[in-house]
């Protein structure tokens, strides 16, 4: 189906973000995952090329291209390399440089925003804790205030960027009195003394993505790295978790597309029986219907780019399209393997890790559970 929310400047820019990719990202994709890590020269790279700061305003070295498309346009095209690439990307571009663009204090813009535009600052998001995650209003590292400085303790775990970050946005109980409405987004630069970094975390797959626990001992931050309102981080985050789930969904409908296109191509040219694999009618009616839940989904995830970009997209509309876009690559990217036979399981082929990439899109940015509670709660129940 002709998908009618791009126009010439989009598909401009999606050839942009193409050629990028294939001249200066693709060849060295082998090396990301080997190393477990996007090397700065990807971020600089990027930053020259005007990837990094699309929602950043130009006085800061942006884009400045208020138009959300751009963002799924970029979403797309990474996420076509390799899921971790989306993933990354995403963190830095599309969900935390909002925050500080949304929520930053001029001073706080002018010192960090051109860098984030740059590549020079690499930015992650710290909300999960090793005691959980789903429940956020729970999070128990706290920032006690002591002078004029608040003292920072606690930890952090699953830092997609954790690992190369140089400013982490990160949620801290500031009123412990006051769960929820006591949680403060800190901007927490990796220089900072007291913090730290564990080791880089060992996953089933994104290999290319580094992810990390991050450690907080009597770090010393002024209110000039308080990201927001005092206290006021968790309905932040309630406000900006719909674009980060709108940008996971996105990366999901297309790494599972782009797969799904090399799959249909390996059932043409693999033989059994005399007749190409696609052609038995099981594998053919599969393929169709795959094809069908992709383009569907796609629909979807579309109007949902045009509700935002009107300001429209609401939390729950934003879950449907989260846990349904995770369940959907999942379970196109299972049928692919199955059709790759024996060679499906085999990593050095993309089906295989394009599977095992897969899995995390479930769990994370809000578990699927989660998002249906979200969704149940909006029914009245
Ligand atoms: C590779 C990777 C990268 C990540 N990157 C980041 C990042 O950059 N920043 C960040 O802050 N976090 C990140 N995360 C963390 C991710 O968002 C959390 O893992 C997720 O929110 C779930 O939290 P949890 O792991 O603590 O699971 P838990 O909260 O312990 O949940 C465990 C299980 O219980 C279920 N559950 C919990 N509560 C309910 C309920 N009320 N009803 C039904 N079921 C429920 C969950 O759905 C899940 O199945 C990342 C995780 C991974 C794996």
């Amino acid at each position: 189906m002709k998908r009618e929310i791009y126009g010439e400047d989009h598909e401009t820019f999606r050839k942009s973000v193409r050629e990028f990719l294939e001249r200066s990202v693709i060849p060295h994709v082998e090396d990301y995952a080997a190393n477990k890590a996007i090397p700065r020269e990807f971020w600089l790279e990027a930053g020259k090329q005007g990837f990094l700061g699309l929602e950043i305003p130009e006085e800061y070295g942006g884009a400045g291209a208020g138009d959300y498309r751009f963002n799924a346009v970029a979403t797309e095209e990474l996420s076509k390399v390799n899921a971790a690439l989306g993933s990354c990307w995403g963190i830095h571009a599309d969900i935390t440089a909002p925050y500080l663009v949304a929520l930053g204090t001029e001073e706080q813009k002018q010192r960090w925003l051109p860098g984030v535009a740059s590549g020079e600052i690499l930015l992650a998001i710290g909300m999960t804790e090793p005691s959980g995650g789903s429940d956020l209003a729970a999070l128990k590292t706290t920032a006690v205030k002591d002078g004029d400085d608040w003292v920072i303790n606690g930890s952090k775990t699953f830092i997609t960027n954790g690992y190369s970050a140089d400013l982490i946005i990160t949620a801290v109980r500031t009123s412990p009195e006051k769960k929820a409405r006591g949680i403060t987004l800190f901007a927490i630069p990796a220089d900072a003394p007291g913090f730290s970094r564990g080791r880089k975390l060992d996953k089933v797959g994104q290999d290319e993505s580094d992810t990390a626990e991050l450690f907080f001992e009597d770090v010393r931050l002024g209110d000039d790295h308080i990201v927001g309102e005092l206290d006021g981080g968790f309905i932040h985050m309630m406000q900006k978790l719909p674009q980060e789930r709108l940008g996971c969904s996105i990366s999901n409908i297309a790494h599972a597309k782009q797969i799904l296109l090399e799959t249909l191509q390996y059932t043409k040219e693999r033989h059994a029986f005399g007749a190409p694999i696609g052609t038995f009618q099981h594998s053919k009616f599969l393929l169709a219907e795959l094809f069908t839940q992709i383009e569907v989904s796609e629909a979807f995830l579309d109007q949902c780019v045009v509700a935002h970009d009107k300001g429209e997209l609401t939390p729950v509309d934003a879950a449907k399209a989260k846990w349904w876009s995770s369940q959907i690559q999942n379970d196109v990217l299972d049928h692919c393997v199955q059709l790759h036979g024996g060679y499906g399981f085999m990593n050095e082929y993309r089906v295989a890790r394009a599977w095992r990439d897969a899995r995390v899109s479930k769990i994370w940015a809000g578990s699927n559970e989660i998002m249906k509670e979200l969704i149940g709660r909006d029914l009245g129940l």
